[in-house]
């Protein structure tokens, strides 16, 4: 039954979390605009109003329950369905319909396809005057939502998830019990949604998934698809996210090096430096594999950003273990790193075999102890790229005036340049020669705008015409 005959229900997606969270509200948008939804940016003027969640960490948990809470002033004033889509919905499902009055519905990761059943039951229950949840949340081993075309935010990039899921089970991790077991997508589908992005205009696609490098399909692995998405023409750059420290063959290394439109950036999760801790987390590698792998990237090509994951404060973590992640971040000379403070997520194996046993402030020391040492290398790193021409991918207006614009270099580091150099608009790629840098973005004189392809490494800078 389709909505179009009855008044057009307005919905308002909001989505908290990762970038596979961003992709799958894409979905959501998809697959409701075709069921006769009408979506709104204006949560004010919506019937419905979806949180699309994530519950990886306890402050990802913690502003959902906030905006939840905020909807309960909107939702006395009139009629209005209130759903939680995601992880959060997965993983609360017992909490949020027992206890949260305020939603109506709930619908996991592999249950979108519900959603507007689950909607329209939702306005009749309340048109009927009866307070009924209703919920999705089985996880699926196949769901992969192949068929449906996401609806996507104009813009530079495009994601396209090529894996759902993950079978890793690193012990503090809720994702394999939120998002189920580890499935990829046909590579044929995969390349045609490539190739109608390329076609819409879109100048760099990000693959995703929760261990995407674990990609593999028949005779696809993940460098085959990683290649063979590069390829495409029209396509500028193409980058991945989030790969595991176990699953990088020198085939997908040699691709990254060596393909000029794959970006000189990995994201490297550590996770921690110490032996034990990485056992205790079940991260399948020790200190020294990890360090082997980020030398043998660097020895194919030294220009190659790496990025990772930390977590400080994990169950049971003494300070002499604590100084060994500190020792490696001082050791890989990451370009960046996400610094999270442990955060016991219900389910997961360290929830139900360790105890969280570090107090709250020595987890806070070590995050700021990790946060300023990184915050010095992270400068010291943009440094190196002072007096260099960089190709830069133009996203838009910088955040903080529109007087400047921003894009990003091919190992994903912000640049920012004053619009009055040269005009340019989303999309093209403007050869910038840096003059200074903080820890988070590099500042630029913008010369010219590129004629051709993206060059092999951020080293060269050819083939720009002058304004
Ligand atoms: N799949 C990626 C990998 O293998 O590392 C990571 C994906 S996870 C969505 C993103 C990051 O969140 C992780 O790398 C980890 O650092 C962090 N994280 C996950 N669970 C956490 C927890 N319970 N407490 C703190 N940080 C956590
Ligand atoms: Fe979570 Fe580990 Fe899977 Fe990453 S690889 S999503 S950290 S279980």
């Amino acid at each position: 039954m389709s909505v179009a005959h009855d008044r057009r229900r307005h919905v308002h997606i909001e989505t908290f979390g990762c970038q596979m969270n961003e992709y799958d509200s894409e979905l959501v948008r998809a697959l409701l605009t075709r069921e006769g939804f009408v979506l709104t940016e204006d949560r004010e003027c919506a019937d419905v109003i979806l949180m699309n969640t994530c519950a990886i960490r306890e402050n990802a948990h913690t502003k959902v329950y906030t905006h939840l809470s905020d909807l309960k002033a909107l939702k006395k004033s009139r009629p209005l369905v209130v759903g939680v889509l995601g992880c959060m919905a997965q993983n609360l499902k017992g909490e949020l319909t027992k206890q949260e009055p305020l939603v109506d519905l709930l619908a996991g990761p592999d249950s979108y396809r519900q959603l507007p059943t689950l909607i329209r039951n939702a306005v009749h229950a309340q048109e009927q005057g009866e307070h009924r949840k209703t919920l999705a949340v089985d996880l699926s081993e196949y769901e992969t939502y192949d068929d449906i075309v996401p609806l996507r935010v104009p813009g530079v990039n495009a994601w396209i998830a090529v894996m759902r899921g993950c079978d890793n089970f690193c012990s503090f991790c809720v994702v394999p019990y939120t998002r189920g077991r580890e499935r990829s997508r046909d590579p044929q589908s995969i390349l045609e949604e490539a190739r109608r992005i390329a076609g819409n205009g879109f100048k760099q696609i990000t693959l995703l998934g929760q261990n995407v490098n674990s990609y593999r399909s028949g005779e696809w692995d993940f460098g085959r698809l990683l290649t063979a998405v590069a390829d495409i023409p029209g396509i500028e750059r193409v980058r991945f996210t989030s790969p595991h420290p176990k699953d990088f063959p020198p085939s997908l290394l040699e691709a990254v090096v060596s393909h000029p439109k794959i970006c000189k950036h990995i994201h490297l999760p550590a996770q921690s430096g110490n032996d034990r801790m990485l056992s205790l987390m079940n991260r399948t590698y020790t200190k020294r594999e990890y360090v082997a792998l980020v030398e043998k990237i660097r020895s194919m090509n030294r220009r190659v950003v790496l990025t990772t994951d930390i977590i400080a404060g994990f169950c049971s973590e003494t300070e002499a273990e604590f100084s060994d992640t500190y020792r490696l971040l001082e050791e890989v000379r990451y370009h960046s790193a996400f610094i999270f403070l442990y955060s016991e997520r219900m389910n997961t194996i360290a929830a139900r075999k360790f105890t969280d046993d570090v107090p709250l402030e020595v987890k806070s020391q070590r995050v700021t102890a990790l946060v300023e040492l990184q915050r010095r290398i992270s400068a010291e790193c943009n440094r190196e790229y002072l007096g260099e021409t960089l190709p830069v991918l133009v996203e838009g207006d910088a955040k903080k005036s529109h007087l400047q614009a921003m894009g990003k270099s091919d190992g994903n580091i912000t640049v920012i340049w004053n619009k009055t150099d040269l005009a340019c608009s989303p999309g093209q790629v403007v050869a910038c020669s840096i003059y200074d840098a903080s820890a988070s973005t590099l500042y630029a004189k913008a010369l010219g705008i590129s004629v051709s392809s993206p060059s092999k490494s951020e080293h060269s800078c050819t083939n720009f015409v002058q304004p």
